[in-house]
């Protein structure tokens, strides 16, 4: 539908990053409702550069259910810019994290076993077409009340090539980075970058189970100092014993320290915890 940003009421904000803010718009004619990422033009030049990169993505994208839909993009002539996206109206996996309030262990397998079925399509997708995220963390994967899991956040996500070099040259930082990113020559230095999309989705399924980042103790505040020793010299973080059998192998395939054993988010697929509670949702 051809449109311009006028057209879109601001309902309310959904989140700030920094890449910038998001809205909860909605078409005035249509009354349809949609989600919007504005990135103002006195946003630092790596701000921009990074919205323009996440647009770049977006438009190669439409096709995956488990990627979020990008329906339109506004260049401002001020300078500012609008992705005009689906609205996923029941936020983000962080929410969830959040929401249980009366939970010990947080999310059941079941569940965890459709989330991680849907999040290992989208990286199947993006995988074999060069795409590698980068930034799988629960805050960027997307949920609505058909309990649909989506992608999101391309911003600081790559199309890979094979230049070592360009592969390497992600300079964010994350408590979901895998270990070959902090010391590449002992756990591959010749990683593709996405067994890196496989660390960070373990990390995150280990955390909607147990309601904790699994690389700190319960509770414990982020310090970056500690999760990076954490992430290089620890053993990779299992599961606690009541967790099934197939869940902890799952998880232990993803988390392998070395980048070159963890499995491929296509072999993730076929892991007996994906396959065997696919009925159970
Ligand atoms: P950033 O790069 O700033 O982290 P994100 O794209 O992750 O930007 O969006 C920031 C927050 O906005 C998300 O964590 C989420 O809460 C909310 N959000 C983003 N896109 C959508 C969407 N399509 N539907 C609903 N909420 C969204
Ligand atoms: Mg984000």
């Amino acid at each position: 539908a051809s449109s311009a940003l006028s057209d879109y009421e601001k309902l309310h904000v959904l989140g700030h990053g920094n890449g910038g803010t998001v809205y909860k718009v909605q078409h005035k004619r249509t009354s349809a409702v949609y989600a919007l990422k504005i990135v103002s033009s006195h946003s630092d030049p790596l701000v921009r550069r990074q919205i323009f990169r996440e647009m770049d993505i977006l438009r190669r994208t439409a096709d995956s259910p488990h990627v979020v839909r990008c329906h339109a993009i506004f260049d401002q002539p001020s300078g500012d810019i609008a992705v005009l996206m689906e609205y996923m109206d029941s936020g983000t996996l962080q929410t969830f994290l959040r929401s249980d309030h009366n939970n010990t262990c947080g999310v059941s397998e079941a569940v965890l076993a459709s989330i991680a079925r849907q999040v290992l399509r989208g990286l199947a997708f993006l995988h074999s077409l060069s795409i590698a995220h980068r930034d799988i963390k629960p805050s960027n994967l997307l949920v609505n009340a058909a309990m649909d899991v989506k992608i999101s956040d391309f911003g600081v996500s790559k199309v890979m090539c094979r230049s070592l070099d360009s592969c390497n040259s992600y300079v964010g930082t994350s408590a979901y980075m895998s270990p070959e990113r902090f010391d590449p020559d002992t756990y591959g230095s010749n990683y593709d970058g996405y067994s890196a999309d496989i660390w960070s989705l373990g990390l995150t399924l280990m955390e909607l189970y147990m309601g904790h980042f699994p690389l700190l103790p319960s509770g414990q505040r982020p310090d970056w100092a500690t999760l990076m020793c954490a992430i290089c010299f620890g053993d990779p973080p299992s599961l606690p014993e009541e967790a099934s059998d197939e869940f902890r192998s799952f998880v232990e395939c993803c988390l392998y320290k070395e980048a070159s054993k963890r499995w491929s988010a296509t072999k993730l697929l076929t892991h007996p915890f994906v396959l065997s509670k696919l009925e159970a949702v």
